[in-house]
């Protein structure tokens, strides 16, 4: 069996076409749409996150607020800037480029965050609605990741799911959103002991560990849809993700390859969080359905 691609480049550009025609009927009512990217001091990586971003609200006609601050901005700096954004009518979406420098408190930060401008999910009270199930924003990634599984034609529902990685932005609000559409989910982390035992049970398996070569093809399970989150340098410069895809891809039904899987559809889903934001501020879209998170968009197919 060779597994068949799911081709998240091929879903953002599919979705990105809808978010052109939101923008421009958004624009029709005299709005437009924007996201303000605040991002404090100079790290290589997060700068090329945050250009992706600004690039993707270009792509798709939204306005960007790009808030470039020193690494030595103080906490009480910080929280003014966003104060200012929360008041500001033009911003939808704030996203504060993490990690934050160690003398200013994460979770401070996200708590100041206006809930309906919360692009990212990370306040606490969109983590909470994500718990009962009705979020407003889901974080990104897991957003991205479960529009790419809907692409398989796959109901989740009822089916064994493991997911590897247990973090607040990945593993974590994934398990709650598969939850809430009712798969049997399992969340391993660092300290499972055989992962392969779980593994080995999943229909579907999804990987966000930051391990290359974590999950080779022994401990997947024949035919199960292999999602991968993870983007790993390896010392050669060479990008891969935590499966070993080449090994994987013989005994999988489905696969997503790092580049092109899931990473595409992180930043697209932030756009789709603005656009909802947006929207929601006037009383227009199709608002939040009887599960929740997934209203806005209904699954594409794109094979
Ligand atoms: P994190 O470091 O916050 O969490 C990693 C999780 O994996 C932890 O729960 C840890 O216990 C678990 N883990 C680590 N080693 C393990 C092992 N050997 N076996 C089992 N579990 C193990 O990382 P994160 O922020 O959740 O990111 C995970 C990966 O996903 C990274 O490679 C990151 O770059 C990538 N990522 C990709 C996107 C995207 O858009 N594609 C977005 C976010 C993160």
């Amino acid at each position: 069996m060779t597994a068949k691609i799911i081709d998240g480049k091929a879903l953002s550009a599919t979705l990105r076409v809808r978010f052109r025609q939101r923008v421009a009927d958004l624009s029709g009512r005299g709005v437009q749409p924007g996201l303000a990217v605040v991002l404090v001091g100079d790290s290589a990586a997060s700068q090329v996150y945050v250009r992706n971003k600004i690039n993707a609200c270009r792509d798709c006609g939204l306005a960007s607020y790009p808030q470039f601050l020193p690494m030595d901005t103080s906490e009480k700096e910080l929280l003014d800037v966003i104060e200012r954004l929360n008041q500001d009518e033009n911003v939808h979406g704030i996203l504060v480029q993490l990690p934050l420098p160690k003398h200013i408190d994460m979770r401070r930060v996200l708590e100041a965050i206006a809930v309906d401008k919360d692009v990212d999910g990370f306040h606490l009270y969109n983590v909470g609605s994500l718990v009962v199930g009705n979020s407003i924003f889901p974080p990104c990634t897991p957003y991205g990741v479960q529009l790419l599984l809907d692409t398989t034609g796959l109901d989740v529902s009822g089916q064994n799911v493991v997911i590897v990685g247990a973090s607040n932005i990945v593993g974590k609000p994934m398990a709650l959103m598969l939850l809430q559409r009712e798969a049997t989910v399992t969340v391993c982390h660092v300290k499972t002991r055989d992962l392969a035992q779980h593994t080995i049970l999943a229909d579907i398996l999804i990987v966000a560990a930051g391990v290359p070569n974590l999950i080779g093809a022994q401990l997947v399970k024949r035919g199960a849809i292999v999602i991968d989150v993870g983007i790993n340098r390896l010392p050669d410069g060479r990008i891969v993700g935590d499966v070993d895809f080449e090994a994987v891809k013989e005994r999988a039904s489905w696969i997503t390859p790092v580049p092109g899987g899931v990473g595409p559809m992180t930043v697209t889903m932030l756009i789709e969080n603005t656009l909802r934001s947006a929207e929601r501020r006037i009383g227009i879209g199709p608002g939040i359905g009887a599960d929740g998170w997934d209203a806005a968009i209904q699954p594409v197919n794109t094979n």
